[in-house]
Protein backbone atom coordinates (compact mmCIF):
# COMPACT_ATOMS: atom_id res chain seq x y z
CA UNK A 1 0.00 0.00 0.00
CA UNK A 2 1.44 3.15 -1.47
CA UNK A 3 2.46 6.57 1.60
CA UNK A 4 0.12 9.23 0.31
CA UNK A 5 2.08 12.12 -0.13
CA UNK A 6 0.17 15.26 1.33
CA UNK A 7 0.97 18.29 -1.18
CA UNK A 8 -1.82 19.84 0.94
CA UNK A 9 -0.11 19.64 4.55
CA UNK A 10 3.45 20.42 2.64
CA UNK A 11 2.56 23.31 0.70
CA UNK A 12 0.73 24.71 3.75
CA UNK A 13 3.85 24.27 5.61
CA UNK A 14 6.02 26.28 2.45
CA UNK A 15 3.57 29.05 2.92
CA UNK A 16 3.82 29.25 6.80
CA UNK A 17 7.70 29.52 5.79
CA UNK A 18 7.38 32.18 3.11
CA UNK A 19 4.77 33.93 5.63
CA UNK A 20 7.46 33.79 8.18
CA UNK A 21 10.06 35.19 6.05
CA UNK A 22 7.87 38.05 4.23
CA UNK A 23 7.21 39.38 8.21
CA UNK A 24 10.51 39.28 9.00
CA UNK A 25 11.41 41.48 5.54
CA UNK A 26 8.53 43.87 7.09
CA UNK A 27 9.70 44.16 10.08
CA UNK A 28 13.02 45.71 8.44
CA UNK A 29 10.73 47.83 6.34
CA UNK A 30 10.87 45.90 3.12
CA UNK A 31 7.67 45.18 1.86
CA UNK A 32 7.58 42.09 -1.08
CA UNK A 33 5.52 42.74 -4.33
CA UNK A 34 4.14 40.44 -6.78
CA UNK A 35 2.47 42.14 -9.81
CA UNK A 36 -0.21 39.66 -11.42
CA UNK A 37 -1.36 40.73 -15.19
CA UNK A 38 -4.48 39.04 -16.46
CA UNK A 39 -5.20 39.39 -20.05
CA UNK A 40 -9.00 38.50 -21.31
CA UNK A 41 -11.42 36.50 -19.61
CA UNK A 42 -10.63 32.59 -19.70
CA UNK A 43 -12.99 31.56 -16.60
CA UNK A 44 -9.65 28.64 -15.41
CA UNK A 45 -7.43 31.95 -15.61
CA UNK A 46 -9.50 34.32 -13.64
CA UNK A 47 -9.50 30.97 -10.84
CA UNK A 48 -5.84 30.48 -10.96
CA UNK A 49 -4.95 34.26 -10.42
CA UNK A 50 -7.46 34.57 -7.57
CA UNK A 51 -6.05 31.82 -5.56
CA UNK A 52 -2.73 33.11 -6.83
CA UNK A 53 -3.85 36.80 -5.23
CA UNK A 54 -5.30 34.71 -1.76
CA UNK A 55 -1.89 33.10 -1.30
CA UNK A 56 -0.51 36.42 -1.44
CA UNK A 57 -2.97 37.51 1.14
CA UNK A 58 -1.99 34.52 3.08
CA UNK A 59 1.59 35.31 3.31
CA UNK A 60 1.99 38.62 3.56
CA UNK A 61 3.45 39.16 -0.18
CA UNK A 62 1.50 42.71 -1.43
CA UNK A 63 -0.12 41.79 -5.05
CA UNK A 64 -0.81 44.62 -7.67
CA UNK A 65 -3.51 43.15 -9.96
CA UNK A 66 -3.82 44.08 -13.68
CA UNK A 67 -6.66 42.76 -15.26
CA UNK A 68 -6.65 44.14 -18.87
CA UNK A 69 -9.46 43.32 -21.44
CA UNK A 70 -9.21 40.49 -24.03
CA UNK A 71 -8.88 43.39 -27.23
CA UNK A 72 -5.62 44.78 -25.20
CA UNK A 73 -2.92 44.73 -27.96
CA UNK A 74 0.23 42.95 -27.70
CA UNK A 75 2.18 46.34 -27.37
CA UNK A 76 -0.26 47.99 -25.02
CA UNK A 77 0.99 44.99 -22.94
CA UNK A 78 4.73 45.18 -23.74
CA UNK A 79 4.37 48.71 -22.25
CA UNK A 80 2.67 47.48 -19.09
CA UNK A 81 5.55 44.69 -18.38
CA UNK A 82 8.26 47.46 -19.43
CA UNK A 83 6.59 49.86 -16.25
CA UNK A 84 7.05 47.04 -14.19
CA UNK A 85 10.40 46.38 -15.00
CA UNK A 86 11.35 49.89 -14.06
CA UNK A 87 9.64 50.39 -11.06
CA UNK A 88 11.92 49.36 -7.78
CA UNK A 89 8.82 48.59 -5.25
CA UNK A 90 7.95 45.72 -7.92
CA UNK A 91 9.85 42.36 -6.98
CA UNK A 92 8.07 39.73 -9.09
CA UNK A 93 5.97 40.01 -11.84
CA UNK A 94 3.09 37.32 -13.26
CA UNK A 95 1.83 37.04 -16.79
CA UNK A 96 -1.02 34.38 -16.58
CA UNK A 97 -0.74 31.86 -19.61
CA UNK A 98 -2.26 31.70 -22.23
CA UNK A 99 -3.12 35.05 -23.66
CA UNK A 100 -5.45 35.99 -25.95
CA UNK A 101 -4.59 33.86 -29.37
CA UNK A 102 -3.30 37.26 -31.23
CA UNK A 103 -0.66 37.70 -28.86
CA UNK A 104 2.59 35.92 -29.06
CA UNK A 105 3.51 34.27 -25.60
CA UNK A 106 7.48 33.91 -26.21
CA UNK A 107 7.83 37.73 -27.04
CA UNK A 108 5.38 38.41 -23.98
CA UNK A 109 7.69 35.98 -21.53
CA UNK A 110 11.29 37.25 -22.98
CA UNK A 111 9.97 41.33 -22.34
CA UNK A 112 10.14 40.36 -18.40
CA UNK A 113 13.00 41.55 -16.33
CA UNK A 114 15.02 37.90 -16.06
CA UNK A 115 14.95 39.23 -12.14
CA UNK A 116 11.36 39.20 -11.73
CA UNK A 117 10.74 36.23 -13.55
CA UNK A 118 9.18 34.53 -10.44
CA UNK A 119 7.51 31.78 -12.94
CA UNK A 120 10.89 30.72 -14.20
CA UNK A 121 9.78 30.59 -18.11
CA UNK A 122 12.20 33.34 -18.92
CA UNK A 123 14.97 31.74 -21.66
CA UNK A 124 17.76 33.55 -19.49
CA UNK A 125 16.11 31.42 -16.16
CA UNK A 126 15.81 28.19 -18.57
CA UNK A 127 19.30 28.35 -19.82
CA UNK A 128 20.76 29.24 -16.17
CA UNK A 129 18.86 26.07 -15.06
CA UNK A 130 19.72 23.75 -17.66
CA UNK A 131 23.96 24.68 -17.17
CA UNK A 132 23.21 24.50 -13.10
CA UNK A 133 23.24 28.15 -12.33
CA UNK A 134 20.61 29.40 -9.37
CA UNK A 135 17.86 31.59 -11.12
CA UNK A 136 14.05 31.20 -10.82
CA UNK A 137 12.82 27.88 -11.60
CA UNK A 138 9.07 26.67 -12.88
CA UNK A 139 6.82 26.40 -9.98
CA UNK A 140 5.40 22.86 -10.35
CA UNK A 141 8.67 21.05 -10.92
CA UNK A 142 10.29 23.19 -8.21
CA UNK A 143 7.23 22.02 -6.17
CA UNK A 144 7.85 18.05 -7.08
CA UNK A 145 11.43 18.42 -5.52
CA UNK A 146 9.79 19.56 -2.04
CA UNK A 147 7.13 17.06 -2.53
CA UNK A 148 9.87 14.71 -2.78
CA UNK A 149 12.52 15.85 -0.24
CA UNK A 150 10.25 16.70 2.74
CA UNK A 151 8.54 13.32 1.83
CA UNK A 152 11.90 12.01 3.04
CA UNK A 153 12.26 10.26 -0.76
CA UNK A 154 15.77 9.33 -2.01
CA UNK A 155 16.59 10.94 -5.50
CA UNK A 156 19.94 10.41 -5.62
CA UNK A 157 21.11 7.62 -8.21
CA UNK A 158 17.35 6.50 -8.23
CA UNK A 159 15.87 5.67 -11.98
CA UNK A 160 13.59 8.82 -13.29
CA UNK A 161 11.60 8.56 -15.45
CA UNK A 162 9.55 11.61 -17.03
CA UNK A 163 6.29 11.01 -19.45
CA UNK A 164 6.20 14.58 -20.76
CA UNK A 165 8.53 16.36 -22.19
CA UNK A 166 6.35 20.86 -21.68
CA UNK A 167 8.79 23.81 -21.41
CA UNK A 168 6.57 24.22 -17.94
CA UNK A 169 6.67 20.87 -16.40
CA UNK A 170 9.06 18.08 -18.27
CA UNK A 171 11.56 19.68 -19.17
CA UNK A 172 12.73 21.60 -15.85
CA UNK A 173 11.64 18.84 -14.12
CA UNK A 174 14.51 16.77 -16.31
CA UNK A 175 17.31 19.25 -15.29
CA UNK A 176 15.90 19.66 -11.57
CA UNK A 177 15.98 15.60 -11.26
CA UNK A 178 19.88 15.55 -13.04
CA UNK A 179 20.81 18.63 -10.10
CA UNK A 180 19.50 15.79 -7.95
CA UNK A 181 21.72 13.12 -8.89
CA UNK A 182 18.57 10.91 -10.17
CA UNK A 183 19.39 9.22 -13.90
CA UNK A 184 16.68 10.63 -16.01
CA UNK A 185 14.63 9.56 -19.09
CA UNK A 186 12.19 11.56 -20.47
CA UNK A 187 9.22 9.95 -22.24
CA UNK A 188 6.80 11.70 -24.98
CA UNK A 189 4.14 10.87 -26.89
CA UNK A 190 6.67 8.80 -29.59
CA UNK A 191 8.42 6.81 -26.78
CA UNK A 192 8.47 3.32 -27.86
CA UNK A 193 7.56 0.60 -24.93
CA UNK A 194 5.98 3.62 -22.54
CA UNK A 195 4.91 0.37 -20.32
CA UNK A 196 8.50 -0.86 -20.34
CA UNK A 197 10.44 2.25 -19.73
CA UNK A 198 8.03 3.21 -16.68
CA UNK A 199 8.57 0.06 -15.28
CA UNK A 200 12.30 0.64 -14.54
CA UNK A 201 11.30 3.85 -12.79
CA UNK A 202 12.02 4.05 -8.86
CA UNK A 203 10.31 7.55 -9.60
CA UNK A 204 7.72 8.36 -12.09
CA UNK A 205 6.78 11.46 -12.83
CA UNK A 206 3.22 11.57 -14.75
CA UNK A 207 2.48 15.19 -17.05
CA UNK A 208 0.96 13.77 -20.17
CA UNK A 209 -2.69 15.16 -19.48
CA UNK A 210 -4.72 12.12 -20.24
CA UNK A 211 -7.42 10.89 -17.17
CA UNK A 212 -6.07 7.86 -15.72
CA UNK A 213 -3.89 7.16 -18.21
CA UNK A 214 -0.89 5.23 -16.16
CA UNK A 215 -2.31 1.88 -14.59
CA UNK A 216 -0.52 -0.65 -12.64
CA UNK A 217 0.98 -2.38 -15.40
CA UNK A 218 3.39 1.05 -15.81
CA UNK A 219 4.62 0.82 -12.06
CA UNK A 220 7.39 -0.93 -10.49
CA UNK A 221 6.50 -1.94 -7.38
CA UNK A 222 7.32 0.23 -4.13
CA UNK A 223 7.66 3.41 -6.98
CA UNK A 224 6.82 7.06 -6.29
CA UNK A 225 4.22 8.17 -8.02
CA UNK A 226 4.14 11.98 -9.15
CA UNK A 227 0.79 12.55 -10.51
CA UNK A 228 1.13 15.68 -12.38
CA UNK A 229 -1.81 15.69 -14.66
CA UNK A 230 -5.38 18.03 -14.20
CA UNK A 231 -7.79 15.89 -15.83
CA UNK A 232 -11.31 15.07 -16.06
CA UNK A 233 -13.02 11.45 -15.89
CA UNK A 234 -16.19 10.52 -17.36
CA UNK A 235 -17.85 12.22 -14.62
CA UNK A 236 -16.05 15.60 -15.13
CA UNK A 237 -14.52 14.80 -11.72
CA UNK A 238 -10.99 16.24 -11.29
CA UNK A 239 -8.69 13.24 -11.57
CA UNK A 240 -5.01 13.22 -12.55
CA UNK A 241 -3.15 11.00 -14.82
CA UNK A 242 -2.79 8.39 -12.88
CA UNK A 243 -5.54 5.58 -12.50
CA UNK A 244 -5.09 6.24 -8.63
CA UNK A 245 -7.12 2.98 -7.17
CA UNK A 246 -5.56 0.58 -9.77
CA UNK A 247 -1.76 1.93 -8.38
CA UNK A 248 -2.31 2.44 -4.99
CA UNK A 249 -1.62 -1.15 -3.99
CA UNK A 250 1.32 -1.41 -6.06
CA UNK A 251 3.41 1.73 -5.26
CA UNK A 252 5.49 2.84 -2.92
CA UNK A 253 3.99 6.68 -2.80
CA UNK A 254 1.99 8.48 -4.59
CA UNK A 255 0.37 11.65 -4.98
CA UNK A 256 -3.51 12.28 -4.82
CA UNK A 257 -5.39 14.57 -7.36
CA UNK A 258 -6.26 17.17 -5.81
CA UNK A 259 -4.18 17.66 -3.09
CA UNK A 260 -0.70 16.58 -4.59
CA UNK A 261 1.32 18.66 -7.40
CA UNK A 262 -1.53 21.37 -7.78
CA UNK A 263 -1.18 23.18 -4.35
CA UNK A 264 2.52 23.20 -4.62
CA UNK A 265 2.53 25.63 -7.76
CA UNK A 266 1.77 28.56 -5.74
CA UNK A 267 3.59 27.77 -2.98
CA UNK A 268 6.46 27.68 -4.54
CA UNK A 269 5.59 30.95 -6.75
CA UNK A 270 5.21 32.58 -2.94
CA UNK A 271 8.98 31.12 -2.24
CA UNK A 272 10.19 32.68 -5.35
CA UNK A 273 9.31 36.35 -4.79
CA UNK A 274 10.48 36.21 -1.64
CA UNK A 275 13.89 34.73 -3.71
CA UNK A 276 13.46 37.64 -5.91
CA UNK A 277 12.75 40.37 -3.47
CA UNK A 278 16.13 39.06 -1.32
CA UNK A 279 18.15 38.94 -4.64
CA UNK A 280 17.15 42.34 -5.56
CA UNK A 281 18.11 43.71 -1.95
CA UNK A 282 21.63 42.06 -2.28
CA UNK A 283 22.24 43.44 -5.76
P1 LIG B 1 1.47 19.59 -22.58
O1 LIG B 1 2.22 20.83 -22.88
O2 LIG B 1 0.20 19.29 -23.27
O3 LIG B 1 2.47 18.36 -22.84
C1 LIG B 1 2.05 17.04 -22.75
C2 LIG B 1 3.23 16.14 -22.92
O4 LIG B 1 2.78 14.79 -22.76
C3 LIG B 1 3.87 16.23 -24.32
O5 LIG B 1 5.29 16.20 -24.18
C4 LIG B 1 3.34 14.97 -25.04
O6 LIG B 1 4.25 14.42 -25.96
C5 LIG B 1 3.18 14.01 -23.89
N1 LIG B 1 2.15 13.01 -24.15
C6 LIG B 1 0.85 13.23 -24.50
N2 LIG B 1 0.22 12.05 -24.65
C7 LIG B 1 1.12 11.09 -24.40
C8 LIG B 1 1.06 9.67 -24.42
N3 LIG B 1 -0.06 9.02 -24.71
N4 LIG B 1 2.18 8.99 -24.12
C9 LIG B 1 3.33 9.63 -23.81
N5 LIG B 1 3.44 10.98 -23.78
C10 LIG B 1 2.36 11.70 -24.09
O7 LIG B 1 1.15 19.42 -21.06
P2 LIG B 1 1.71 20.16 -19.72
O8 LIG B 1 1.42 21.60 -19.78
O9 LIG B 1 3.08 19.69 -19.39
O10 LIG B 1 0.68 19.50 -18.66
C11 LIG B 1 0.58 18.13 -18.44
C12 LIG B 1 -0.51 17.88 -17.42
O11 LIG B 1 -0.12 18.48 -16.20
C13 LIG B 1 -1.87 18.49 -17.76
O12 LIG B 1 -2.89 17.65 -17.25
C14 LIG B 1 -1.86 19.80 -17.03
O13 LIG B 1 -3.18 20.25 -16.69
C15 LIG B 1 -1.11 19.41 -15.79
N6 LIG B 1 -0.42 20.52 -15.11
C16 LIG B 1 -0.62 20.62 -13.78
C17 LIG B 1 0.02 21.62 -13.07
C18 LIG B 1 -0.18 21.70 -11.59
O14 LIG B 1 0.04 22.72 -11.00
N7 LIG B 1 -0.58 20.63 -10.95
C19 LIG B 1 0.85 22.54 -13.72
C20 LIG B 1 1.06 22.38 -15.10
C21 LIG B 1 0.41 21.36 -15.78
P3 LIG B 1 4.75 15.19 -27.30
O15 LIG B 1 5.73 16.21 -26.83
O16 LIG B 1 5.36 14.11 -28.11
O17 LIG B 1 3.51 15.79 -27.90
Amino acid sequence: MAMIIDGKAISAQIKDEVKEAVAKMADEGRTVTLAVVLVGDDPASHVYVRNKKRACEYTGIRSLSYELPGTTTQDELLALIGELNRRADVDGILVQLPLPQHMNEDEVIKAIDPDKDVDGFHPYNVGRLSIGQEGFVSCTPAGIIQLLKRSGIEMEGKECVIVGRSNIVGKPMAMLMLRENATVTVCHSKTADLKEVCRRADILICAIGRAKFFTKDYIKAGAAVIDVGMDRDENNKLCGDVDFDDVFENAGAITPVPGGVGPMTIAMLMHNCVAAAKMKDEK
